[in-house]
């Protein structure tokens, strides 16, 4: 049949038809229209922060992790030092691309079924004073825990390091306000809790760190600085922008504003993830994590406890039922993912929890 499958996936996800239809119209990157539709993307962002006094946001094309990238490379000298606090498998990404972009970087690991540890941080600042900069990841997508933010926050405020924050999968869902908490740079992407489309990431920078920030960049294209200093200057991109993406951006965040913002968002989510869990435990799934580390954003369950499961015969006949479904990110047990993220609601998932039931009885009967 030819209709969309409904994506329970951390990104891309489902996004509404009005926000599909913003992209049937051509724009010119020069034009003045185009650059109003950057302008108040920028400003609705930095709105959903209240970030306008002490912060600014600088778009940059390419997926979630270009961003990150972008960030990590031009908040950080040459000879920065980044601590990633690891519980998972985008905060070893985090340490990978610094390394890439010539600077040191250092895990610090956790188990990844549990939040990072704001007394470790402590300690491991206390005993090295190289460190310049510490990078957190809110909602490590890989098992689905919350990090503690604020706190951590709190930590590098007192030490005097930066924080690079990958709110990639939290952001718009999971409240953050910067008049309660300091970075110097949180990342996150179009095509995750705004429900866009992927194509395009932005980061928010600490105002105070601009200047410091010239010059840092070991890439052209990624260079956050010239990136920001140019769209002041001319009200453009540097480079071309992903102008269908940007137009389905806006029109996303003017769904988001309507439905109610953050706390809205987040209701919807918790409802998603409450049928979710709730459903599938009436079948024998059961969550990875412990209750209190579910986060409404991604959700990792064991794999069924039957001989003839494998992944992807069980993702297949769940497509046929018209979800798709997220594979396990974990090393040692056998998982897998559903997103309670983009544009569904608890129908979606009642729907959801019955085709997988459906699936597993066919799965159990031939033997
Ligand atoms: C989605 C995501 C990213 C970005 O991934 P891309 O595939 O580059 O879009 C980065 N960090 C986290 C925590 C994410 O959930």
């Amino acid at each position: 049949m030819d209709r969309d499958q409904i994506l329970l996936t951390p990104g891309p996800l489902t996004t509404t038809l009005r926000t599909k239809k913003a992209m049937l119209k051509d724009w010119g990157s020069w034009d003045a229209d185009f650059n109003q539709i950057t302008k108040r993307i920028r400003s609705q962002l930095l709105s959903i922060i209240h970030g306008h006094d002490d912060y600014v946001v600088v778009p940059m094309q390419g997926s979630g992790t270009f961003s990150v990238e972008a960030a990590v490379n031009s908040v950080l000298p040459p000879n920065g030092h980044l601590l990633v606090l690891d519980n998972g498998a985008y905060c070893k990404r985090m340490a990978t691309l610094t390394n890439k972009m010539g600077r040191k970087a250092t895990l610090l690991s956790f188990n990844e079924r549990e939040p990072v540890s704001p007394d470790a941080l402590k300690k491991a600042l206390i005993s090295d004073a190289s460190i310049t900069h510490v990078g957190l990841i809110h909602c490590e997508t890989g098992a689905g825990v919350l990090n503690p933010l604020k706190e951590i926050s709190d930590i590098c405020k007192e030490f005097n390091v930066g924080l690079i924050i990958d709110a990639m999968s939290s952001f718009g869902a999971l409240p953050i306000a910067a008049r309660d908490i300091q970075f110097d740079a949180l990342i996150s992407a179009s095509g995750k809790c705004l429900e866009s489309v992927p194509g395009m990431g932005f980061i928010f920078i600490r105002k105070a760190i601009l200047e410091s920030m010239q010059g840092n960049s070991q890439s052209l294209s990624l260079d956050l600085y010239d990136q920001y200093q140019y769209m002041e200057k001319t009200g453009q991109w540097r480079f071309t922008p992903p102008t269908h993406v940007v137009a389905a951006l806006a029109e996303a965040l003017n769904q988001f504003e309507e439905e109610g913002g953050q706390p809205a968002r987040l209701a919807r989510y918790k409802d998603n993830c409450k049928t979710l869990v709730n459903g599938l435990a009436k079948i024998g799934l059961e969550p990875f994590l412990d209750e209190e580390n579910i986060t409404p954003i991604i959700v990792t369950f064991l794999a069924p406890k039957y001989d003839q499961y494998d992944f992807k015969s069980f993702y297949n006949a769940v497509k046929e039922e018209g979800f798709i479904l997220y594979p396990g990110k974990l090393t040692e047990i056998e998982t897998f993912r559903v997103g309670c993220i983009g544009a569904i609601n608890h129908k979606e998932m009642r729907q959801v929890v019955a085709s997988m039931k459906y699936v597993l009885e066919q799965m159990a009967v031939v033997k």
